[in-house]
């Protein structure tokens, strides 16, 4: 199987099984969902969307949360990991977004990263979720599954590798989607330790089943 009919058989899936798929985590607009990222780093979707409501209830926009003090935000973040560091980046976040970008959320990877808080990884989230720009977060999940799968090559070891392999490969119009795809593949069925193959329907091209459930029969 050529790598571009891998990809052909794993888009072809997905788009059959999970057309719909999309974040798990809950926003009405590009602030909530930027404030909601950057508390997702080393958190579950689930922890974070316990815990926005009410900060999205106290600080409703980014001129809010840029008011507020450590003292006063912290008590809202406390039981997400990281939540000293987590407490200063949103609201440094929030006072660039209003004093460099006039309270609007920039909609660009390159701008996005100045921000407190904001890697690559989350700049891409942003982008593809709010905008379909065809940018792929590559977190854990979509690391794993690549690799499993035989999306990527054993060569690309870092996320960045894997995000420029897989941008290569998937068409633009998709990759927005993909990211979703391969998270919540990662999320559910393709776990880190005990991966469920027998609810899989992707066994059939997954180099990892091969290896592990083919060859060594
Ligand atoms: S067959 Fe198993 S290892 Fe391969 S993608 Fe499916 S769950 Fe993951």
């Amino acid at each position: 199987m050529t790598r571009k009919e891998r990809y052909a058989a794993v888009i072809n899936y997905f788009q059959e099984f999970a057309p719909e798929a999309e974040t798990e985590l809950v926003y009405d607009n590009p602030y909530q969902l930027l404030v909601a990222v950057i508390l997702s780093a080393q958190c579950t979707d689930k922890r974070v969307n316990l815990t926005t409501p009410a900060i999205f209830e106290k600080y409703p926009d980014v001129y809010a949360l840029s008011k507020t003090s450590f003292d006063e935000l912290f008590p809202f973040i406390k039981s997400i990991s990281y939540p000293n560091n987590k407490t200063k980046h949103l609201i440094g976040m929030a006072q660039q977004v209003v004093n460099n970008f006039n309270g609007n959320i920039p909609m660009t990877v390159d701008e996005l990263i100045q921000l407190p808080g904001v890697g690559r990884k989350t700049a891409n989230v942003i982008t593809s979720v709010i905008d379909q720009q065809p940018n792929m977060a590559v977190d854990t999940h979509v690391f794993r599954v690549s690799h499993r799968l035989g999306l990527v090559s054993k060569n690309a070891t870092t996320p960045l590798a894997v995000e420029k392999e897989l941008i290569k490969y998937i068409p633009r119009e998709l990759v927005h989607k993909a990211h979703h795809w391969l998270i919540l593949h990662g999320r559910y069925i393709c776990l880190a330790r005990n991966p469920k193959c027998e609810d899989c329907g992707l066994q059939d091209i997954c180099l990892y089943f091969r290896a592990n459930y083919v060859d060594r029969k």
